[in-house]
């Protein structure tokens, strides 16, 4: 198993003997796994790797999830876990922010998600966006905060995951 990172995408190399000439990639908990021949060289793994790596980042972009999608999903949230008490006047992907995963500024009720998420899993992104509209309702992580998100289901796995995210990247990204 080889891990690298290009482009800011954690890459882990599989070699297959049973591979003879496809290359494939797929995400596998904020990593690409990409799965070559047992025989390639390593200029020619080293091609394919920066090739899959972009050709998986086009077609995520093309899924990514439009701002529309954003505030609806918030509406969604704030409602099954917040009695609707989190109305947030706007929320959006931003692509500048290097050390947070979400932002908010509870006065404006303004909600941003770094664009790093797309590609993650739902709940991962589900529970971003949950924290970030939580905030809206109380501002520090003191237990009032974590009591607000108690009920997400899958709170501790989407934390470690990104937690998970933020080491494999060599980033120091926060939930926080
Ligand atoms: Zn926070």
């Amino acid at each position: 198993m080889v891990q690298t990172v290009v482009d800011g995408v954690p890459v882990e190399v599989r070699r297959s003997a049973r591979r003879r000439r496809t290359v494939s990639a797929y995400r596998h908990e904020g990593r690409l796994v990409v799965l070559v021949p047992a025989r390639m060289s390593r200029a020619e793994e080293g091609e394919w790797v920066r090739t899959m790596v972009a050709r998986v980042a086009a077609s995520e972009q093309r899924r990514q999830r439009s701002d529309g999608d954003l505030v609806s999903r918030a509406a969604e949230l704030s409602k099954a876990y917040l009695d609707g008490r989190a109305v947030p006047t706007s929320v959006r992907w931003v692509g500048n922010q290097s050390s947070r995963w979400g932002s908010c500024t509870p006065a404006e009720g303004t909600i941003r998600l770094s664009d790093r998420l797309q590609g993650m899993p739902g709940w991962v992104v589900d529970y971003v966006l949950l924290h970030e509209l939580a905030h809206l309702l109380q501002p520090g992580h003191g237990p009032e905060f974590w009591a607000l998100l108690a009920p997400y289901p899958r709170l501790e796995r989407a934390r470690g995951y990104l937690q998970g995210v933020s080491a494999a990247s060599g980033l120091d990204l926060s939930d926080e």
